[in-house]
């Protein structure tokens, strides 16, 4: 069968339908780039926002007007939260919970009755895969945490994570496929193993002892539960010295109303101690500004611990209530126009940041996997999470190739470099 794949949200959803993909590929059936052709579209909604749901629900509608014929599975938060309205939704023929997205692929092959394809078509997902550069792999899903502001929670339940000796497989997997990256993802990444006797540390140690792996990265970590020896892993250079810890808030009175495991004398001795750990560490994170109860003080301190703590980059999220949440039924919400003064006071700070944190590479050279080609110029990561631009050269193909070209200006978020 020919299957169409999307998803909303984060870089888990995304992993997610990088497997589904590679398991229908498996399985001799072809994944389209495109909807208008397929039998089935899958579609991994979101919920993290309302914004994010009512965003699913119009993707799913489109889809269904581009292809009316095909079979519509959604999945996903939005589907997870509000099971009923996603099936009542046009088009949609089946709604797979998120504790069974692991065997969605399964279940529509049985359910379509679909036979393999002739091998042809195993080439061409070899071709669609090659594509990425990058790859995405979940190792774990749910979260025991209970923030107040977090949806995700509810939506993906308990913890669960995949054995470390399917991780390995999967990575060496992808490597074989020509993916110089892989980025292995969770909701609640530092509770890997939680569930089946093992930590996140001795996941990666088993990644980069039994793997060829070129770069592994590591997506969003919560700042607390790593385990002892964490940052000793990064003596092996293949681990990228990018780390994502998300803050939140700079004040302990706002972080506890949040109720998040951290405080701000924790999150900075985690970050002084991953820095001393971690030659040329690029910490980014995310900050929610307009909590409820957030006071213009709780606010500077945000901002005071953000300029200490120098992240490369931040996401900035104004507060919006989720239903569902403690967060959305607090007292003591802030106004929007207050809120849009403090997103562009964090919005400022978090340039500055950035400018110097590029500043500090213009001369040196780091490695670059090249990505895309955007205007002329090709366009990749550092291992270390930095954005770099370099012409394009017209006599060969930097579409994933590693390397190390000289960081020579800052151009807006980027480096511009030559070889
Ligand atoms: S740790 Fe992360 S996923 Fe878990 S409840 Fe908190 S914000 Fe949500």
């Amino acid at each position: 069968m020919d299957v169409y794949l999307s998803a909303l949200g984060c870089r888990l959803n995304e992993a997610e339908l990088e497997a589904w993909g590679r398991d229908f590929a498996r399985g001799g059936h072809r994944v389209l780039d495109a909807p208008e052709q397929a039998d089935v579209m899958v579609l991994n909604t979101c919920a993290v926002t309302a914004e994010a749901s009512r965003k699913s629900r119009k993707l799913a509608r489109r889809l269904h007007r581009q292809n009316p014929r095909a079979k519509l599975v959604l999945t996903g938060c939005f589907a997870a939260l509000e099971p009923a309205r996603a099936a009542e939704l046009a088009g949609v023929d089946l709604v797979v919970s998120n504790a069974d997205k692991d065997t969605l692929v399964a279940r529509l092959c049985e359910d379509l009755d679909a036979t393999a394809m002739p091998a042809q078509a195993r080439d061409e997902q070899s071709l669609y895969r090659a594509a990425r550069t990058r790859a995405f792999v979940k190792v774990q899903d749910g979260c025991r945490n209970r923030c107040t502001f977090c949806i995700v929670t509810v939506a993906r339940g308990a913890e669960r994570s995949v054995p470390i000796g399917n991780v390995v497989e999967t990575v060496r997997d992808l490597v074989q496929r020509g993916h110089r990256e892989v980025v292995l993802s969770g909701v609640h990444l530092g509770g890997y193993g939680g569930d089946i006797g093992a930590n996140l540390r001795q996941l990666v140690e088993a990644v980069l002892l039994s793997t060829d792996v070129e770069r592994l990265r590591l997506s969003s970590l919560e700042p607390w539960d790593l385990p002892e020896g964490f940052f000793a892993l990064w003596q092996d250079r293949r681990l990228c010295p990018h780390l994502h810890l998300p803050l939140q808030s700079g004040s302990d009175r706002v972080l506890a109303r949040m109720a998040r495991r951290t405080s701000r004398a924790s999150f900075r001795a985690l970050v002084d101690a991953a820095r001393a750990a971690i030659p040329d560490l690029c910490l980014t994170t995310d900050v929610i500004v307009g909590f409820p109860g957030e006071s213009a003080a709780d606010f500077d301190q945000t901002l005071e611990l953000s300029r200490e703590l120098d992240f490369a980059h931040v996401h900035i999220f104004p507060f919006s209530p989720r239903e569902g949440t403690a967060a959305a039924r607090m007292s003591g919400q802030v106004d929007s126009e207050e809120k849009r003064r403090r997103s562009r006071a964090l919005h400022e700070l978090a340039e500055t940041m950035r400018r110097e944190t590029l500043e500090r590479y213009v001369g040196a050279r780091r490695p670059v996997l090249w990505e895309t080609v955007a205007e002329g110029s090709c366009v990749g990561l550092t291992d270390n999470y930095l954005k770099v631009l370099v012409e394009a050269p017209s006599n060969r193909d930097l579409i994933n190739a590693i390397s190390a070209p000289l960081l020579c200006s800052v151009q807006g978020d980027a480096l511009l470099a030559q070889h």
